[in-house]
């Protein structure tokens, strides 16, 4: 397996970041991961935007577009499969122990993982944690991640695949790497970014292409959605067949059907949309 760091390719064995690097020590970096169907990447352009405004959200240098690029093509082209997950981490560099930055550059890593297809539907449980929206790492795409590892740990153990969080005014917001999205009346809502969800590029294109709207909904509309489904690079559109213990039998509905083919439709005619 090969990697891209410091500027080329590496063996994923031999190379090496600082142990002193802060998006160890500190969780101070951000990424993208990167759906690459037969080693083309899906919706770059969107990733490379997303991963500049959460550098620029961390007081991160830009990230050079180029470069990531150049990284992402060599990267897939030494590691074929058809069906991969591009990680792109890019951290604030190797700096003193504490959490001021140091003088070196950032830290700029893309791997390549193979992926599988997931299943149409899943269960999914709610948290009791809530997401901060006004915090100042609110939709930013950061390494630190460790309060949606604690969350996704609860849900596996409940034998779900995702975690859903409210915010602190009790609305739905997201979920541990996923947006949601309900079904009412016929009509598929999803929280706003205000909810302080992340930008997932995956609602924005399921927005584009099915008109859904974006509404404040408080947690409970969980209870009586008539169909619920959750959106991320690695799940498309995926069906919801069980929040907590409540079961919705048929998942996934006629409207999330009509989503999960829009999407599959729109989104293999154009790998970069
Ligand atoms: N919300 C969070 C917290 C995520 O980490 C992710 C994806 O990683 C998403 C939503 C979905 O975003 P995307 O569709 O861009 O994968």
């Amino acid at each position: 397996m090969k990697i891209w760091l410091d500027g080329g390719l590496r063996d994923v064995g031999s190379a090496r970041v600082s142990v002193f690097d802060h998006g160890l020590t500190v969780g101070d970096g951000v990424f993208e991961t990167v759906k690459a169907v037969d080693g083309t990447p899906f919706a770059l352009t969107r990733h490379l935007d997303r991963l500049t405004r959460s550098a620029r959200g961390l007081g991160l240098p830009d990230p050079d577009h180029d470069e990531v690029r150049r990284a992402c093509a060599a990267v897939l082209a030494a590691n074929p499969m058809p069906l991969g997950r591009l990680r792109i981490t890019y951290t604030g560099g190797h700096g003193p122990l504490g959490s001021d930055r140091g003088e070196h550059g950032p830290t700029l890593v893309v791997a390549l993982g193979e992926t599988r297809r997931r299943p149409d539907s899943t269960a999914v449980v709610t948290v009791p944690w809530t997401r901060n929206e006004r915090g100042a790492l609110s939709g930013l795409k950061t390494t630190s991640y460790a309060e949606n590892v604690v969350a996704l740990t609860r849900a596996h153990e409940q034998g779900a695949s995702e975690a859903l969080f409210a915010n602190t005014v009790g609305q739905l917001c997201e979920g541990t790497g996923s947006n949601v999205f309900v079904v009412l009346d016929g009509e598929m809502h999803t929280p706003p970014l205000a909810s302080g969800c992340l930008a997932g590029i995956t609602r924005a294109l399921t927005v584009e292409w099915t008109g859904a709207r974006e509404t404040d909904l408080p947690l409970d509309v969980l209870e009586r959605a008539d169909e619920i489904f959750l959106t991320s690079t690695l799940r498309d559109v995926q069906a919801v067949h069980r929040v907590d213990g409540r079961e919705l039998p048929g998942a996934p509905g006629p409207v999330t059907a009509k989503a999960m083919r829009l999407f599959q439709e729109r989104s293999g005619d154009d790998l970069d949309p």
